[in-house]
């Protein structure tokens, strides 16, 4: 019989996992990847949507072309369980599936309780768009009917969650709408963190296009001392309610819960090994993306991807033999401040006995001309495009 490798969850990583193992292997691997959407909405470029650079319907990717062009099996369920002395995966539909590898890609969850009044009931008053699809749209609805002059407030993340520059990007392109639709409305973040990703980058471009409009609280300001209620839509900080009028609450993150019932979580994150993504406590699992804690990558679906090529490559080795060729990692995050103002950042990594480490990187700087914000924006739609098609086929 084929060697069987069952992947959980049809994103960034596990989608690019599936696709390489089988389209490397020839159909000597029997790959069966188990994800509950028929549609995957890509966080990336969902900011962009916010800001009106995108329609939601090209953030939309099916998984046609992995069963039809690459002979995956694309199960569309939720995995609920893992025998890991059987070696099965147990679905929500009742199916029971052996696998002599798992991968394991489920994205994040939120940490219970992490922002004080805040829990999954209140995602629709106060949205975390922090999962891809109707969260995002509802937000945007929400940001196009605030009152004139009325008041949107985000609720960032502490360290570490998807996307480093994310909820900033979010903040610029939120700011690019407002000053079309409602220039009188302010921004307001409430941030547990002293510093965040391209902080000079955003603050300068903030400063340019933006002026007067968004205020960010940090933790010496009392950021991380907040709590939210939304049936009257304040926000508290440091003892202080404010009324707001949108109100995008992203708590702290943890691995995809499927990670922590299969057992292979420490903590809020699993481990991993950084040659091939095995985990560290059980080598016959991988898990790839957000969930794994591997190191210095950040994030982000760059990476997830990067990890997958790596991940795809040493399980077929294993199961099958073929060459396994030394692990190199890249990941680069770009992010738009307001029209055709891209800036980026990026490095190497390489896997050492102890993690996936950086290597080298770069950075957009602040003061740089037009020409190139405008071709660093070019480069990230090629990006997307690129990436896109590595993942879904
Ligand atoms: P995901 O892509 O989230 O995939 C997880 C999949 O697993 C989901 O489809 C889910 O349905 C499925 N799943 C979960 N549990 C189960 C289960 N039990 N059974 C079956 N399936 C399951 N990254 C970039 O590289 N560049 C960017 O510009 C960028 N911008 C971003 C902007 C925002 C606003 C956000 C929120 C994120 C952004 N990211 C960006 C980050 C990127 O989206 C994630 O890091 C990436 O998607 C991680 O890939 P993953 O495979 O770990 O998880």
């Amino acid at each position: 019989a084929r060697p069987r490798v069952v992947v959980v969850g049809g994103g960034a990583g596990g989608a690019t996992a599936a696709r390489y193992i089988a389209k490397d292997s020839d159909g000597a691997i029997d790959v069966t990847l188990i994800e509950p959407s028929r549609a995957y909405y890509t966080c990336f470029f969902s900011n962009l949507y916010l800001g009106g650079f995108r329609e939601i319907d090209s953030l939309a990717h099916s998984y046609g072309t992995l069963a039809a062009d690459y002979g995956i099996n694309v199960v569309h369920d939720w995995a609920v369980g893992v025998d890991r002395d059987a070696k099965t995966v147990a679905l929500a539909g009742g199916a029971s599936l052996p696998y002599d590898r798992l991968i394991l890609s489920p994205g994040i969850d939120f940490v219970d309780g992490s922002v004080a009044g805040w829990d999954l009931s209140a995602q629709n008053a106060m949205p975390h768009a922090y999962k891809g699809g109707s969260q995002t749209e509802l937000l945007k609805a929400q940001v196009m009917a605030m009152p004139e002059g009325g008041t949107f407030a985000m609720v960032a993340p502490p360290n570490p969650y998807r996307c480093p520059p994310g909820p900033y990007e979010r903040v610029s392109m939120v700011a690019h709408l407002l000053k079309e639709v409602n220039p009188t409305a302010k921004i307001l973040i409430a941030d547990p963190k002293e510093a965040f990703s391209k902080q000079g980058l955003f603050e300068e471009g903030w400063a340019t296009h933006y002026p007067g409009m968004i205020e960010r609280v940090g933790p010496e300001m009392g950021g991380a001392d907040i709590s939210v209620d939304p049936q009257a839509m304040t926000l508290t900080i440091d003892g202080e309610a404010t009324p707001v009028d949108v109100c995008n609450v992203i708590p702290a993150m943890k691995a995809g819960r499927i990670a922590e019932i299969a057992g292979v979580t420490d903590g809020n994150w699993a481990p991993v090994n950084a040659a091939d993504l095995s985990s560290k406590i059980d080598p016959s699992i991988h898990v790839l993306g957000d969930s794994a804690a591997q190191g210095d990558m950040p994030k982000s679906g760059f990476s997830a991807n990067s990890q997958a090529k790596v991940c795809a490559n040493a399980v077929r080795g294993a199961l099958t033999g073929s060459t396994v060729f030394p692990a190199r990692f890249s990941n680069t995050c770009w992010s738009l401040i307001d029209t055709d103002d891209g800036v980026k950042v990026g490095a190497t990594y390489e896997a050492t006995e102890e993690k996936i480490a950086r290597v080298d990187g770069f950075i957009s700087q602040t003061g740089e001309s037009a020409e190139l914000r405008a071709a660093t924006y070019q480069e990230s739609i090629g990006w997307y495009d690129g990436i896109t098609a590595d993942m879904f086929g």
